[in-house]
């Protein structure tokens, strides 16, 4: 038997009353079959809904986990209310189920968690969503290295960044014509996203034209980089946008 806290970011209606439920949870993503839950009468219903946070004590059983019960922890009813909050849910939920599989989770769950308590409190889903992809990154070693030029090694100034070598440009080895559009501004944004800590998580809110720019060059670098293609970004792009 084991207890864990996580929160749901898979919940897929099998057979008849049943559902296969995944958490991620402080260590890692944990899948598990919950019997009975879609019945309306189940005491373990709520808990297994899509983007709640519980404790749950699992089974060792032949087919894998299965959940014995389970504590309701946090609902986040306020970030289900909006469009753009529910959006950004379901990208970070796919951020999780895609990048997150056999991956060591302790350093992204605590931004996970924080991720949710800042939708809930109607803070700036875009400023949630980019530093959240960066911390998951960085932590399945795919983080940019903005401390130093990743040429040279030299700290100083940054010319630009370069996700193909993987971080900040010094102008010494920089061989372009000249710099990009809202570079300044975009090199601030990124490093910040994979420098914050989960304290300053939350207290600063991003610029949004460059921080959308940022976003893409992002879902563009997993997908070059991974196999994953994050079907949710262009739905979160517009609505971001929108908003
Ligand atoms: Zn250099």
């Amino acid at each position: 038997m084991i207890e864990v806290e996580g929160i749901v970011v898979k919940n897929t209606p099998f057979r008849d009353n049943d559902a296969m439920v995944t958490i991620l949870s402080e260590n890692r993503l944990v899948p598990f079959l919950a019997r009975g839950v879609m019945k309306p009468t189940s005491k373990n219903a709520s808990s297994v809904q899509i983007h709640t946070k519980g404790r749950y004590v699992l089974y060792n059983g032949k087919e894998g986990l299965f959940l014995k019960n389970a504590e309701l922890i946090q609902t986040y009813p306020h970030a289900k209310q909006t469009l753009t909050c529910l959006t950004s849910l379901g990208f970070l939920c796919e951020i999780n189920i895609k990048l997150l599989v056999d991956e060591d989770t302790s350093r992204v769950y605590p931004f996970y968690c924080k991720a949710l308590e800042l939708l809930e409190k109607e803070f700036d889903p875009l400023t949630v969503n980019i530093i959240y992809l960066a911390q998951v990154l960085k932590a399945i070693g795919y983080g940019l290295n903005v401390d130093e030029c990743q040429l040279c090694h030299r700290r100083g100034p940054i010319a630009v960044v370069d996700y193909r070598a993987g971080g900040f440009i010094c102008p010494n080895c920089f061989d372009g014509q000249e710099l990009p559009p809202n570079n300044s501004t975009k090199l601030k944004i990124i490093r910040y996203i994979f420098k914050v800590d989960l304290e300053r998580f939350g207290q600063a809110v991003l610029p949004k034209a460059e921080s959308i720019e940022v976003l893409k060059e992002l879902f563009d670098f997993v997908k070059d980089h991974t196999t994953v293609d994050l079907k949710s970004f262009s739905l979160i792009e517009k609505i971001l946008k929108l908003d």
